[in-house]
């Protein structure tokens, strides 16, 4: 987790990939907002997230001004589905911060442990299967 004056970031869990340069076409916003739809859509709830682009590692949950935002680097997403060749990998971390979101750790005041870490992967893993990955 890093705190930045005033916002809140959670983190999804450490990768050993490098994210590499920030790269705005490389996995664009509307991928990010298509995959998140997605994910909201199966579990019945209406998509409330705004999805921006960041130089940040990798992803991280926030509430800027009562919305809920995820960040993630499109660079990184773009190695991960490269290197894995596949998108899941990129669904999971999208579902790992929306599993931060839906679980109110974005309210908690900066609170960082492995339980809500667990948490946010608990949902990604439920969401997941029930995308059939
Ligand atoms: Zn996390």
């Amino acid at each position: 987790m890093r705190l930045i004056p005033g916002i809140l970031l959670v983190t999804s869990m450490p990768f050993s990939l490098t994210a590499g340069a920030f790269e705005v076409s490389a996995f664009p916003e509307s991928k990010a907002e298509a995959i998140i739809k997605k994910i909201i859509s199966t579990v019945g709830l209406k998509p409330n997230f705004e999805v921006e682009q960041s130089d940040i590692y990798d992803a991280s949950a926030t509430v800027i001004d009562g919305k809920r935002v995820i960040y993630y680097n499109p660079a990184f997403f773009d190695n991960l589905n490269q290197v894995t060749g596949s998108e899941w990998t990129s669904v999971s971390i999208l579902a790992h911060e929306i599993g931060h979101h839906l679980n109110g750790h974005t309210l908690s005041g900066g609170e960082v442990s492995p339980a809500i870490e667990l948490e946010a992967d608990e949902f990604s893993g439920f969401v997941l299967n029930k995308m059939g990955a």
